[in-house]
């Protein structure tokens, strides 16, 4: 009993330090790349749309002895080179594909093949990169039916290696968000399945590096890191010290566990693959044209449609959020005013009081329905109230605005009859107010507006109502 309090005491201690700097966390964050054949053969890369599993394959990427690999997939090369650029690194001249031995059924030649920095000494925002190289993806090794599917195997990655220049998980968030972000602008990504999938390094006090492996959604990395920090304080407290090794995160655990002392490169054997010559990249570097950024679409945003500055910050910072707002508005700059500020308020609240994003699964709004939401809005067919409330409903449902405004009858009320005699009926009810109104506490309209939204379920037109209420109120 005594010792889970000063466990409890412990954890309580490390949970305000959590964001201390002596807090050192960096990613190594693997990205698919999209090519139409894998890194060194010429197999078929859509191993996320098909379900047979090696099918597409053959002796290059299943790792048949002597076998000898096709040169290096252009198309793929130039994607990684352009998100080195991206991420302002400079770009390497000449560099050697190495061979990375390690001892896994996902990779039957016993070594994976990864090349040495495309690009180096980059950054995002005031987060160093330290190098971005490309590699080839293993296949899936399935642990509970012992079966190995090398589909993928061979495939496109991107390796990005951030400096440790995180301090908090919220920092390494943030971070990743925005690099996930980022790299969908080059739209040379697959966002099948995720689209990445992070090893995270966390040291505290100078203590020895951990590395947490495979962790793939980014609260996943956010929970995985609260952990470990926890973990390691605690070790700290009652004396003991973290050591250098990997671990792994147990997603429904909610922890991370053991899985080996950490390899060093000595132990990776890395080699330079003798059936790959050197690859030059300047010219391809020379050639390459950069993608529109969330900084540079910000500011087409604002120029194109209007919108207000912070509504277009808020936009691009997710691709798909900017995308959708794009096709829904089409150059009406009236729309551009409606979507933006729909978008940008109550959408995101919304998403975010169910801790929820944009490409959580769970959120069933896609164009189609915000799209419908805004017309019902911008032709004053719904009063704010009823949007907001339909909103709240589609987003779990996926129905269509306009079919539970027709189903439910919730159409604006404007009818200047019906108001009017609504308007009367709550004025003779509530003759306190009208004479508070009248006595100079102009605060009291606020509650008649109040009763007659209420006896209209909120359908009223309010701009009709104001008027109304000021012709009767005098
Ligand atoms: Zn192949
Ligand atoms: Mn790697």
């Amino acid at each position: 009993m005594v010792q889970t309090q000063t466990f409890q005491q412990a954890t309580n201690g490390a949970n305000t330090e959590l964001e201390s700097h002596n807090v050192k966390i960096g990613l190594e964050i693997h990205i698919p790349i999209k090519t139409k054949q894998k890194l060194f053969c010429d197999c078929p890369t859509n191993y996320y749309e098909i379900s047979e599993p090696n099918v597409s394959v053959c002796p290059v990427c299943t790792g048949m002895p002597g076998i000898k690999p096709y040169p290096i997939n252009s198309e793929g090369l130039e994607s990684v080179v352009m998100l080195a650029k991206l991420l302002n690194c400079k770009i390497n001249e000449k560099i050697f594909v190495k061979r990375k031995h390690y001892n896994y059924p996902d990779l039957p030649s016993g070594y994976q093949r990864t090349s040495e920095p495309l690009g180096v000494d980059g950054n995002l925002n005031n987060i160093g990169i330290w190098e971005v190289h490309i590699e080839e993806d293993p296949g899936k090794y399935d642990l509970n039916y012992k079966r190995v599917d090398y589909n993928r195997s061979g495939t496109v990655l991107a390796e990005i290696v951030s400096a440790p220049d995180m301090h908090s998980p919220e920092e390494a968030r943030n971070f990743l968000k925005e690099l996930i972000n980022l790299v969908k602008y080059t739209n040379r990504t697959v966002e099948v399945g995720g689209v990445m999938r992070a090893d995270v390094n966390v040291s505290i006090e100078g203590g020895a590096r951990v590395e947490i492996k495979n962790v793939n959604s980014i609260k996943g990395m956010v929970k995985a890191l609260k952990y470990e920090i926890l973990r390691q304080k605690n070790l700290k407290s009652v004396g003991g010290e973290a050591k250098m090794e990997t671990r792994g995160y147990d997603e429904n655990q909610m922890v991370t566990v053991p899985m080996r002392t950490k390899e060093t490169a000595d132990d990776y054997r890395y080699l330079p693959d003798p059936d790959i010559p050197p690859i030059y990249l300047k010219e391809i570097s020379e050639k390459i044209v950069l993608p529109e950024t969330p900084r540079s679409r910000t500011k087409r945003l604002i120029s194109e449609y209007g919108i207000r500055d912070d509504y277009a910050d808020i936009l691009v910072r997710n691709k798909e959020i900017a995308d959708i707002f794009e096709e829904i508005v089409s150059h009406d700059k009236f729309m551009a005013e409606i979507s933006s500020s729909w978008i940008c308020g109550e959408v995101l609240r919304q998403l975010n009081y169910r801790d929820m994003e944009w490409n959580d699964e769970k959120n069933k709004l896609n164009k189609k329905i915000l799209s419908d939401l805004f017309v019902l809005l911008a032709n004053n067919s719904i009063t704010e109230n009823t949007g907001k409330k339909i909103l709240e409903r589609v987003i779990d449902s996926g129905e269509l605005p306009c079919d539970i405004v027709e189903k439910e009858n919730l159409r604006i009320e404007s009818n200047d009859d019906v108001l009017e005699g609504i308007i009367n009926d709550v004025l003779a009810k509530n003759q306190k107010a009208v004479q508070d109104y009248k006595a100079g506490n102009k605060s009291s309209v606020n509650f008649l507006v109040g009763q007659i939204m209420r006896n209209t379920k909120g359908k009223a037109d309010n701009k009709k109502v104001m008027e109304i209420l000021e012709r009767k109120l005098g």
